[in-house]
């Protein structure tokens, strides 16, 4: 993966959000939502992010494109001419990279205005930034051709996206992603909610165009079985901050840190290396004031006496594979046995 071109690269981003407290709301403390991510994101790969709901792993995807304002940190942005810091750009200066950053939200239901038809939908994009006159042939043309991309039918082009199922609202806003020729799309939950034999066809959908358009994905989602299937690599995040990360089968063959082991074991349809499954105890804690220490030390099979103490350090285990984790070196099988016994 090391030879392959950047596409992005995180450093220490953070997103805060103010919460009002106290008499008359005057004492403002912060719900920690991303606290501190680095990673990069190669072209032409999935990248996973998984995590339990409340991890921070939406809210990433949104402050990496800037649908959030960071808090702190930088985004790099590398194309042929040179790298861009995303974050140091203004409003108008941003526009011009939106069409390279693209997003497609969970819920297909709400994403799409009712009162626009598909073919509208899909060409407003390609007309805004600039590819095509409103109105013309050749727009026509090219939004049928993405329509077809994504398996839609040219006889949907005037219809409305309340008389579509949720696996075509999904397809329409693919194709809407995909209209302005995006180099890296976020899929943020986006089969979670379609039926499973539906999510299978959007995923496939996903793969295809990624092969064929040359585009690069960051997939977020809470369902492992999923981000296996499609990513190349995974992270995985825990009260926003990535607690591992590594190429899907380091990651599902190989976990390191307690929180991957308790996901895995508990996902249906992964053979997980344990047959007995590791429960997570009590609720994620809350990010407005986190554990110290390691963040995850309150609900760890394996915490000792310096997880509540001292933050754990990034040790890369095997080539590509970083695990936050005092104990990350243990060998696995040590690991899996003392969950055992306990
Ligand atoms: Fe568990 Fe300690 Fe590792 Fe944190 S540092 S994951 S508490 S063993």
């Amino acid at each position: 993966m090391n030879d392959r071109k950047k596409l992005l690269t995180v450093k220490n981003l953070k997103k805060y959000f103010p919460i009002k407290t106290g008499f008359l709301a005057r004492n403002r403390t912060f719900l920690r939502a991303v606290d501190g991510v680095d990673l990069e994101i190669y072209e032409g790969e999935t990248f996973g992010l998984v995590g339990e709901s409340g991890s921070g792993k939406s809210t990433f995807g949104r402050t990496l494109l800037r649908l959030y304002e960071p808090t702190d940190g930088q985004v790099l942005f590398h194309q042929e001419e040179g790298e861009t810091a995303l974050t140091d750009l203004n409003i108008r200066q941003m526009r011009a990279f939106r069409k390279d950053l693209q997003i497609i939200f969970q819920d297909p239901y709400s994403s799409l205005n009712p009162r626009m038809t598909v073919g509208q939908l899909i060409a407003e994009g390609a007309v805004t930034h600039g590819y095509f006159k409103k109105g013309s042939a050749a727009l026509w043309e090219y939004v049928l051709g993405v329509m077809r991309a994504c398996g839609l039918q040219e006889h949907m082009l005037r219809r409305y996206p309340h008389q579509f199922s949720g696996g075509q609202r999904q397809r329409i806003c693919i194709a809407r992603a995909l209209a302005v020729k995006p180099k890296f799309i976020v899929c943020d939950e986006c089969v979670s909610a379609l039926d499973v034999s539906i999510q299978s066809q959007i995923l496939n959908l996903l793969s295809e165009l990624k092969e064929r358009e040359g585009l690069t994905y960051l997939f977020i989602s809470h369902d492992l079985s999923v981000v296996r299937y499609i990513s190349d690599r995974i992270a995985v995040m825990y009260l926003g901050k990535i607690v591992e990360m590594g190429d899907a089968e380091q990651i599902f063959e190989n976990p390191r840190h307690p929180y991957t082991m308790a996901l895995i074991s508990a996902a249906p349809n992964i053979q997980a290396q344990s047959t007995e499954k590791i429960l997570l105890e009590g609720q994620l804690p809350n990010p407005v004031s986190p554990p110290k220490g390691c963040p995850f030390h309150t609900r760890c099979f394996y915490a000792q006496e310096i997880c509540q103490r001292v933050p754990a350090p990034v040790i890369e285990v095997e080539n590509g594979h970083f695990c936050v984790c005092h104990f990350s070196l243990d060998s696995t099988e040590m690991k899996w046995k003392k969950a055992r016994k306990e």
